[in-house]
């Protein structure tokens, strides 16, 4: 089958293919591109000859197969871009190697500058499998003030972050925080919740100029893995203008649909007052970077989700939810009639049923809403009931396979084997009837391909096989990370498949992924990447012409 444009025009690349996925269910040989727009395809190779000219740029790629580009519903591109621009320990194998990569840092800073460490690093990664202390951070850069985060919620700081940040030996531990002792009673460096965020409100943020510069080198570090698109779930107003400084430039090598943070610790007022500042509502902007809406976490991660059973580790503890419901109703509510679509952070399954309640009561207060108006991010415990609950009602959720794939040997110990295995069940969600969109949340490039194949074998980094039961096929879960997206960002009609009309956004690899042997699928990386008709990946130069 071909479909041509009515008018004849000619090509900008007519790109012939071994196969070519259009997700949509036709397999076609080759696809014309005009401009950033997919034109025509055809399952003809020759299909399309008639539409190129000498401008034509004619790709024969017989060797590859083609697939619309990858589109990741909840990626922290922003996060992963700055912490390019952190002190990086994250491959130190020691407490020396650890505070050696600090002091030569401290060595290149200007007088008294924040050390800030990237945050991946893992004291279990040690030789000596142990924080590093005060004193030995004191050492590396006694003139510096070192905060050296690990993770959202923990750091280790030195004197003169301490200094810095106006905690003395008196100083209590802040709400939902503690700052470590020692038996003596002075302080250990050591720093949890929120007194990590009231040390880290001292430190400078990066400039955005730094920023921008920044997500260009890490969107395209994305786009080498396939990727096209990023929903951005969460980020500040003024990493939206660091976006846009980007997108500007002509940084981006992704789209991004970012979500502007509204966080739990402002009064109900104070939110409704900010959504209204805003000014604009989702949707607003173009196919490279368009506002997506609005964020809320509801609960914690491995160690804080929301749970209706305490931790496998702590019997006494079941997580914490961060929104009075009644108030994040009306917040939502508000958010929804200026226009606002809301994605919301629900790890554990007494987060999911409540933001179900908080869903439910939005939509009795301002009537049906579309598809994707009323996002759950994650939702990573459920039962049949809470599964049905939500699919009855058309909100739409996220997933992202590689959280277990990362986290697993964690989630073992905090969560126990039977809610590890019964993480994210895809099977469980498509065979209810629900809307997915597929995503990595994991801060880092990582490779669709590895997501794909978890997906299909509930493979995991460290922990093997979990849950297998809940696998999906190869086809279903390129599907999710496509076209779920595509309608997940409200783009069904730009994105998602290989379709005449659509962006040019295309994947070419060297083996047919619906056809690879599952071992290597892991492992399968592209050969190039297109975005809106120009590549954003092409080592070997396949598009040049
Ligand atoms: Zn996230």
């Amino acid at each position: 089958m071909t479909r041509q444009p009515a008018e004849p025009l000619l090509l900008d690349y007519l790109i012939r293919a071994g196969g070519i996925h259009s997700m949509t269910g036709e397999t076609y040989r080759c696809v014309g591109l005009r401009g950033p727009e997919i034109v025509a395809v055809s399952a003809d190779l020759a299909g399309l000859d008639d539409l190129a000219g000498t401008g034509t740029a004619v790709i024969d790629a017989g060797d590859l197969t083609l697939l619309p580009a990858f589109a990741d519903s909840h990626e922290h591109l922003m996060e992963a871009s700055n912490n390019t621009l952190l002190v990086p320990v994250d491959t130190a194998r020691s407490i020396a190697e650890f505070t050696g990569v600090i002091t030569a840092a401290a060595s290149d800073a200007a007088p008294e500058e924040w050390i800030l460490t990237s945050i991946s690093w893992h004291e279990s990664n040690f030789a000596e499998n142990r924080l590093p202390t005060l004193a030995e951070l004191d050492a590396a850069a006694p003139d510096h003030p070192v905060l050296a985060r690990r993770g959202g919620h923990f750091a280790v700081a030195n004197s003169a972050a301490l200094q810095a940040a106006g905690i003395g030996p008196d100083t209590p531990d802040p709400p939902g925080g503690k700052i470590g002792r020692l038996g003596d009673g002075g302080r250990d460096g050591t720093l949890e919740g929120g007194a990590v965020y009231q040390v880290a409100a001292f430190a400078p943020e990066p400039a955005r100029v730094k920023l921008a510069d920044a997500l260009g080198t890490t969107s395209a570090a994305y786009a080498a893995l396939g990727v096209g698109t990023i929903r951005e779930p969460l980020i500040s107003l003024d990493e939206f203008l660091a976006y846009q400084d980007a997108r500007d430039q002509q940084l981006l090598n992704v789209r991004v649909r970012p979500m502007i943070l509204i966080d739990s610790k402002l009064t109900e007022d104070a939110a409704v007052a900010l959504i209204d500042g805003l000014g604009a509502r989702s949707g607003f902007g173009d196919d490279l970077l368009r506002i997506w809406g609005l964020k809320f976490v509801m609960d914690g991660g491995v160690e804080g989700a929301a749970m209706e059973q305490p931790y496998a580790n702590r019997p006494g503890n079941s997580g914490h939810l961060n929104w009075d419901p009644a108030a994040m109703t009306r917040i939502c509510g508000e958010a929804v009639r200026r226009g606002w679509r809301v994605g919301t952070h629900a790890v554990g399954d007494r987060a999911v049923r409540t933001l179900l309640d908080v869903y439910e009561g939005v939509v009795a207060e301002v009537g049906p809403v579309p598809p994707w108006t009323l996002v759950i991010e994650h939702a990573m415990l459920t039962d049949a009931a809470l599964r049905d609950r939500a699919i009855r009602d058309g909100f739409g959720v996220t997933v992202q396979f590689p959280v277990l794939w990362n986290m697993a040997s964690e989630m073992l110990v905090t969560w126990g084997p039977d809610r590890t295995r019964q993480i994210t069940p895809l099977d469980q969600w498509l065979a209810a009837g629900a809307s997915l969109a597929a995503g990595t949340d994991i801060v880092r490039p990582f490779n669709p391909m590895t997501n794909v194949w978890g997906m299909v074998t509930r493979g995991t980094k460290s922990a093997g096989i979990q849950g297998s039961e809940h696998a999906i096929d190869v086809a279903t879960a390129l599907r999710l990370y496509t076209v779920g997206t595509a309608a997940l960002n409200h783009e069904q009609h730009r994105l998602g498949s290989v379709t005449p009309g659509k962006l040019a956004d295309l994947v070419g690899y060297p083996a047919d992924p619906l056809a690879a042997d599952l071992d290597d699928l892991a492992e399968l990386t592209p050969a190039f990447t297109i975005m809106g008709g120009r590549a954003t990946y092409d080592p070997d130069k396949r598009l040049a012409p």
